[in-house]
């Protein structure tokens, strides 16, 4: 019973009776996918926590997308997207942590597919040698820098992932900014995108503080942990994703593609509130 997935019944309750696919252009959604660690440890919480996904599964989900004809474009070619006026559907692959993995495991599956992806490093876990984060191996500078060059983009997931609403407005700075220069003085490009750790606080006053320092810091754009498809009216800095995770199977990760997964933004801050962590 504890592992019932009342998410999933609902979803797929909604994906067969309700949400019809979104043709209208001003409606239109793109889904930002979030995955972590691309592996087969099994993990002993609730699927919904879950944030391993299998290889054959993140294989099965590419191989979805592949034979859908998504387009998989990234965080700079959003706002461009949703202005299009044909009916290709879009889709942008993100992974948080810089794991050791996404070298491994995710990245081969990806060029099998030719698709493109963005990860999000927390640098103060991203060394010459290696180290490691929440227990996983992490990526090297060298692989960060060879991925780099086929054709991965790499995004801020701050210097040593705080819980960024409880630091000072000049610590925040700090972790945005000394990430972001990290970054850029390993791979030699600019970085626009950035991933907010942990779930994203529903704090008008922090919101404000975050985006005025995200923009003085020369991002673009930016990714949170808040549930849904992206749109337009989305505030560019703090976009929704939709966590993905070895339970998706191709029924439950095509539902939550057309926006079925949505509905689960509002119980959202209830069900992290009860998390009790
Ligand atoms: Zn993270």
């Amino acid at each position: 019973m504890i592992n019932f997935r009342l998410d999933r019944f609902l979803t797929l309750y909604l994906f067969r009776h309700i949400i019809k696919k979104q043709t209208s252009a001003d409606d239109k959604r793109i889904p930002i996918l979030m995955y972590h660690s691309i592996s087969d440890e099994k993990e002993k919480s609730h699927p919904y926590y879950h944030v391993n996904t299998s290889p054959a599964v993140f294989d099965a989900h590419m191989r979805y997308l592949h034979e859908n004809n998504y387009s998989v474009i990234n965080l700079q070619n959003l706002e461009k997207s949703f202005a299009s006026r044909d009916s290709s559907e879009y889709v942008v692959i993100t992974f948080d942590d810089g794991f050791y993995d996404f070298f491994t495991n995710a990245f081969p599956i990806l060029k099998k597919y030719n698709f493109s992806a963005t990860v999000f490093l927390p640098t103060g876990f991203i060394h010459n040698e290696r180290l490691s984060f929440k227990g996983k191996e992490c990526m090297t500078w060298h692989e960060v820098q060879d991925l780099q060059s086929k054709g991965i983009n790499f995004g801020s997931h701050t210097v040593t992932h705080p819980q960024l609403n409880n630091l000072s407005t000049k610590e925040i700075e700090n972790e945005i900014k000394l990430s972001k220069n990290k970054i850029e003085d390993e791979t030699g490009r600019a970085v626009e995108s950035f991933s907010y750790p942990y779930a994203f606080p529903e704090d008008k006053e922090f919101g404000i503080t975050l985006r005025t320092l995200l923009k003085k810091c020369g991002y673009t754009n930016g990714v949170t942990t808040k549930i849904g498809t992206a749109n337009k009216g989305d505030d560019t800095f703090f976009q929704p994703r939709l966590p993905v995770n070895t339970a998706d199977d191709i029924l439950f990760f095509r539902a939550k593609l057309q926006g079925a997964y949505n509905w689960l933004s509002k119980p959202q801050t209830f069900i992290k509130s009860i998390k009790g962590k």
